[in-house]
């Protein structure tokens, strides 16, 4: 879909479909923005955030990246905008739960098993980046057996990653001191892009169960 769809996609919505929102947003301009909820999540195109959890307008606010990595803290003068985005929500928003979401099919984790190695001086951002998922990929390989399947693997790698990343943001002091405070909770989920489904991290049985609203609290 060319920009041209685009635009023409926005003039529908703005006739059709935007009265149906109107009185949403011209609340939350009044109001402000109150979204409970962090939704970190990977830029593929099939993985969207307020469709895959039927969410609307002042209901998250969204980080997504390439690979929905959080590189640890590192307070220094860089430009970093996942941190910047994540001190915002934790620290001015007060959100009170972080999702980490990684999903099927994740060029990312795909691109850590690739034999190709990233070495083009136009991808030297994404190359550097990517190298938040290696110690995910490393644990796989030393924890599953080797005649596991790719795809496997990669299912892994996609799961154990998201959990990684709830250690990274713990790196950042405001995220650690609410969660210590219980005011906050990490949550790593993974999207199946087929079939839909969404399953979350439970601690204690250290897997990934299906989602529900049913057992509050489960993951
Ligand atoms: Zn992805």
């Amino acid at each position: 879909m060319g920009i041209h769809k685009i635009i023409e996609g926005s003039e529908r919505f703005r006739k059709e479909k935007f009265k149906k929102y109107q009185h949403k947003f011209e609340k939350l301009v009044r109001e402000g923005q109150q979204p409970k909820v962090l939704f970190i999540g990977c830029s593929d195109s099939r993985v969207l955030p307020n469709l895959i959890t039927n969410t609307g307008p002042g209901d998250l606010f969204v980080i997504r990246n390439i690979g929905n990595f959080v590189a640890p803290y590192k307070p220094d003068e860089d430009f970093h905008s996942t941190a910047a985005a994540i001190e915002y929500a934790v620290s001015v928003l007060e959100v009170e739960d972080i999702i980490v979401c990684g999903h099927s099919h994740c060029g990312a984790i795909g691109a850590l098993f690739k034999k190709y190695k990233l070495e083009a001086p136009s991808l030297i951002h994404v190359k550097r980046w990517l190298s938040l998922g290696e110690s995910a990929k490393e644990f796989v390989l030393s924890h599953m057996p080797p005649e596991a399947s790719q795809e496997d693997m990669l299912d892994a790698t996609e799961k154990v990653s998201a959990v990684m990343q709830l250690e990274n943001l713990m790196t950042y002091p405001v995220v650690k001191e609410r969660v210590e405070e219980g005011k906050l909770f990490l949550n790593a989920w993974h999207y199946d892009i087929e079939s839909g489904e969404i399953t979350c991290y439970e601690s204690e049985a250290q897997e990934f169960i299906p989602i529900t609203s049913s057992q509050e609290g489960a993951c």
